[in-house]
Parts: C-alpha cells; sequence; structure tokens
C-alpha cells in the first residue's frame, strides 16, 4: 500500500515524485509505461540522438492525429516520449514559458490561484537559471536553464535579419518582455547534458527509501471504489504483460499526459457516457470533457538552401567532425540544441499579445526530420507558428484494449482564425529571410518556394504542409464549466483523491513551447496536495 500513486513519468510525474518524496513519511510510486532513460540517446544532446529519439520506437510513443477535411484528410505525425522524463526525454529542450496574459486568462476563467502573479513563484521553484536570478528567475531550483555556446552561421544571421526587418531583440522573452527574438535558452546542464524532468527530479530522488519507481509498467485503469480512487492496475511488460494491481490510501494522480490521461480516464469509466456506451466500459462517472478541448500550435516551415555551406546539414567538411567530436569531449562542453533561435512577433500591430512563434534551425530538413540531412545539401529552416488557436480536437477511445493507441483528432483550422494569422506570418518569415543578413547564405527559397505568391497560395500551402510543432495540450481541462474535467485544485469532478496533473489540465494553450508551465502546474500541484 502507497500513499501516492503516480502514473508517468514525464514532465509532471517527475517532479512530483520528487516533492512528494521528500517527506519520508509519504510512500510514492511512480509507474512509468516506458523504459528508463539511463541511455546516451537522451543524456548526449548531439543531434544525431536527437533525430533518433524522435522517431524511436522504444522511447517514443510515435502517435499519428487524423486530419479533417480542411488539411486534405493528411495524418499528422504526434511523437510523444515514452520514459521516464516522458516528451522532455526526447524533446527540443527550448525553455520558453508563455505570456502573463496567458496565466491571466485561466485565472478569469474561474481558475483562482492560477493568475501569473501567482504561479511565477511556481515557475521559480523549479529553475536552475545560469544567468544571474532576478524578479522573474532563480537558480535555486534543479533544472537548468542555460544559454547555448555553440551556434551555426545561419542562426545569428537570423537573429540579425530579425532586427534588420524591425523586429525587437529580446534576450528574456520569460522575463518582462514577450516580444522579440533572439537565441532560446535550453534545459540543459553546463555540461551540454539533456535536463529533462527525470535528470532534474528523479535521478536525485532515487536513492529515498519511500520512493519505488516501476517502468515498464504501463497502467490501463485506475481502481474506483464508490466514487474513490483506491488504485491502479497495470500491466508489466516485463513480465509479458502480467496484469498487476497496486493502492494508494491517499492519492492516485495522473500524469500519463495529454494523449493517454484522458484515455486512462475513460478506460476507468470516468468520461462522456455515451463515449463509453460505445466501447462497454461501466460508466462511473459522466465527464463529457474527458478528451476535449485539444489544442496545438500549428506550425508551417520556410526551408531555404544555403550557399554559404555553413549550417548544420552541410556538404560533409571537417569542421563538422570537430563538431560532433565535442559531445564526446570531457572538456569544453557544448551546449547545443539544433532548433536555437526565435522568439514572439504579432502578425499585425492591432494584435494586442504577440500571436505568432518563430523558430529557426540551421538544418535543411522535413517536418519531424523525417528526410534528415539529405547529404550534400546545405540549409535552414525557419518555422512560424500560431500560438493561442481557437481550433479543438479531441481523443477518443479506438476500443477498450488499453494497449490500443486512441483516435487523436486534431482539427487544424476548424476555426480559420490562426489560419489567416499564418499567412501574415510567412509573409513576415519571407521578409525577413530577404535581410541583407542572408545575402550570403540564402540561395533559394525551396518550400514554399517562388510559386506560391498570394494569399490564396499561401493559404493553400498551409492547409498543405501544416503539422504539429508538439505543444499538444488541453484534454482535460481545468475550469468551473461543465466541459472542465479537473477543478481549479486539479481535482477530478465527482471522483474522491484522484488527480490529473499534466499538460492536459491546460484550459488554453499558453503562448510558449509547454514544458516549462507543465513543469510549473506539477510544481503547483505538490504544493496544494502536500498542504491540504
Ligand atoms: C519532439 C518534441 C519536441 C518538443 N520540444 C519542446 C521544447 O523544445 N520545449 C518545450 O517546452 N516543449 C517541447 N515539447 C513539448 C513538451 O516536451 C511536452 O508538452 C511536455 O513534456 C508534456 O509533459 P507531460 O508531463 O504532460 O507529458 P509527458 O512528458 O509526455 O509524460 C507522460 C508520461 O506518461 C507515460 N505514460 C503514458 N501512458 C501511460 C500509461 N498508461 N501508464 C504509465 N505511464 C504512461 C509516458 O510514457 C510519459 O513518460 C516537445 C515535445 C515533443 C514530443
Amino acid at each position: 500500500m502507497y500513499d501516492y500513486i503516480i502514473i508517468g513519468g514525464g514532465s509532471a510525474g517527475c517532479l512530483l515524485a520528487n516533492r512528494l518524496s521528500a517527506n519520508p513519511k509519504n510512500k510514492v510510486c511512480l509507474l512509468e509505461a516506458g523504459p528508463s532513460d539511463n541511455t546516451h540517446w537522451i543524456h548526449n544532446c548531439n543531434p544525431i540522438n536527437m533525430l533518433y529519439l524522435m522517431n524511436s520506437k522504444k522511447y517514443n510513443w510515435r502517435n499519428y492525429a487524423e486530419g479533417n477535411a480542411k488539411t486534405g484528410k493528411r495524418k499528422f505525425y504526434w511523437p510523444r516520449g515514452k520514459t521516464l522524463g516522458g516528451s522532455s526525454a526526447i524533446n527540443a529542450m527550448i525553455y520558453t514559458r508563455g505570456h502573463r496574459s496567458d496565466f491571466d486568462h485561466w485565472a478569469a476563467l474561474g481558475n483562482t490561484g492560477w493568475d501569473y502573479d501567482s504561479i511565477l513563484p511556481y515557475f521559480k521553484k523549479s529553475q536552475k537559471q545560469h544567468r544571474k536570478p532576478d524578479f522573474f528567475h532563480s537558480n535555486e531550483g534543479e533544472m537548468d536553464v542555460i544559454d547555448p555556446n555553440f551556434h551555426f552561421a545561419p542562426s545569428y544571421a537570423f537573429v540579425k535579419a530579425c532586427q534588420e526587418a524591425g523586429i525587437p531583440k529580446n534576450s528574456d522573452i520569460n522575463g518582462e518582455k514577450y516580444e522579440g527574438v533572439d537565441f532560446f535558452q535550453i534545459n540543459q546542464t553546463k555540461e551540454g547534458k539533456r535536463c529533462h524532468s527525470a535528470a532534474s527530479f528523479l535521478t536525485p530522488a532515487l536513492s529515498r527509501k519511500n520512493l519505488t519507481v516501476l517502468t515498464y509498467a504501463q497502467v490501463n485503469k485506475i481502481i474506483i471504489e464508490n466514487g474513490e480512487a483506491k488504485g491502479v492496475e497495470y500491466f508489466d511488460l516485463k513480465k509479458g504483460k502480467t496484469l498487476k494491481t497496486i493502492t494508494a490510501n491517499k492519492e492516485v494522480i495522473l500524469s500519463a499526459g495529454v494523449i493517454n490521461s484522458p484515455q486512462i480516464l475513460m478506460l476507468s469509466g470516468i468520461g462522456k457516457a455515451s463515449e463509453l456506451a460505445k466501447h462497454n466500459i461501466p460508466l462511473v462517472k459522466d465527464l463529457p470533457g474527458v478528451g476535449e478541448n485539444l489544442q496545438d500550435h500549428p506550425d508551417v516551415i520556410i526551408r531555404c538552401s544555403d550557399k554559404s555551406n555553413s549550417s548544420l546539414t552541410t556538404v560533409p567538411k571537417p569542421s563538422m567532425l570537430k563538431f560532433f567530436a565535442r559531445f564526446y569531449r570531457k572538456s569544453e562542453h557544448i551546449v547545443f540544441t539544433p532548433t536555437d533561435a526565435g522568439g514572439y512577433i504579432k502578425s499585425d500591430a492591432s494584435v494586442a499579445v504577440p500571436d505568432l512563434q518563430l523558430q529557426f534551425a540551421p538544418i535543411r530538413m522535413f517536418p519531424h526530420g523525417t528526410k534528415p540531412l539529405t547529404p550534400s545539401k546545405a540549409g535552414f529552416v525557419l518555422h512560424v507558428c500560431h500560438m493561442r488557436p481557437k481550433s479543438r480536437g479531441n481523443i477518443k477511445l479506438k476500443s477498450n484494449n488499453p494497449l490500443d493507441a486512441p483516435i487523436i483528432n486534431a482539427n487544424y483550422f476548424d476555426n480559420e482564425f490562426e489560419l489567416d494569422a499564418l499567412v501574415k506570418g510567412v509573409k513576415i518569415a519571407r521578409e525577413i529571410l530577404s535581410q541583407p543578413a542572408f545575402s550570403t547564405m540564402l540561395k533559394e527559397e525551396e518550400m514554399p518556394g517562388k510559386n506560391v505568391v498570394s494569399d490564396k497560395e499561401i493559404r493553400q500551402f498551409i492547409l498543405d504542409r501544416v503539422e504539429s510543432v508538439y505543444h499538444t495540450a488541453g484534454s482535460c481541462k481545468m475550469g468551473v464549466d461543465d466541459m472542465a474535467v479537473v477543478d481549479p485544485e486539479l481535482k477530478v469532478y465527482g471522483i474522491k483523491n484522484l488527480r490529473v496533473v499534466d499538460s492536459s489540465i491546460f484550459p488554453t494553450i499558453t503562448g510558449s513551447n509547454i514544458h516549462a508551465p507543465t513543469v510549473m502546474i506539477a510544481e503547483k500541484a505538490a504544493d496544494m496536495i502536500l498542504n491540504q
């Protein structure tokens, strides 16, 4: 018997495991469906490892989302981490928090205590900022936030070109000012090791006798008796899918992420009654919001070839060998991520808060690195993505078999609000790429290419090429309305001793990459759980 059971060892779950087990009186069990993170693929951040993780069958759930009529029924690759650290073990490590108004909006929706001033201390609590600490940043936490020490020439050109195009330079988009562009800060140690949630929070707690971590333990349902969560049933995948049960006398906390948290709730009988009936799942609690409100930042890539041969994907040359060798040196550490520059811009001067994010990578790549290095072709990509989409997708069960992946409906551009803004964003991106800073570098815009000129053509290009930038959130939303799944204390409505704590609880997606806000949510949840 445990006090707390945490389902899923991702961005949120690893932090919870640390905080809840800090008191030796609390007996905590963390269950993770994937393997341990003890591998160089995760810890060593060289770009080949990152590419491997992106498509790995071992460390990645490799989900696919369905398309809708607007996007030509195309399927979308939605990778998610399947290991200790979860998606933070396979992500690009960019550290961003979002705009003050994102959180003030959560509070305005009825989520008392989630306004920016209230949550800022929770961002700071876990943060180990390598710059000088200030009002917005702390160096006393466990999660390293650092400036990379290596950039390829096109990334410098991008930052300069933004200034030439009139976009302000902003070296701290997580501080006082949100708008502007510069190099990103990232989650790595000064030795250049990935600082995912497992490395930051779980590994330092592993020696605690009151913390049990089970890997290859895939939860199939939460055991609920008389409206109270009592424990979980899971497959021990190490032992040929043997079914096991463990119990908790305080709380079960669901942190299986935006796709699997709603799936596990539905498999446990918590969800929309008619949906559960379709799969012969006995109803425990009719909560129609489970799996709804799914959000993502829709993203398009402008891809260019590089005549200076100075990008990461390049004609083989000796400096590249030196670059890769640095990832294995014991001294002169390299702190690097391929998508190393970007920030926030407005699609239109009339927009109150910047609504688009730019992310630049000195790599001639296709989305998701599916055709990655294209030898002998140097190039770079500029991502444009919309930060506050109005379209909503959903997650539905495919069957009542817990080993079947659920059906994900991405539903991009169901509302054309974000499509209109992205058309403007592509034009701004082209303006940036046409600045003098790129004159010795940019050979040709390969995608969308010179035949895509009018708004109508750009619009079609976006519909044909939109992809996920992996910031999926909101499928078990926090709120006080009929579609809310958890209340502002993250407790599941109508069920005792059960909370959801992960990126699925975002009522609305933040204007940021979402690992840092997810860690913040877990930090605040840990406080609420321990202080209740
Ligand atoms: C390729 C990629 C790049 C990204 N880049 C960035 C970036 O640069 N910066 C940024 O801020 N964000 C980035 N993100 C997004 C960010 O990493 C995620 O949104 C965040 O990690 C989600 O945290 P979470 O705790 O909600 O879920 P996760 O971290 O995904 O954790 C969920 C965990 O639950 C486990 N699990 C699922 N089902 C079960 C089950 N049935 N039983 C037991 N365990 C289960 C999973 O295996 C996983 O370990 C990226 C994401 C991806 C995929």
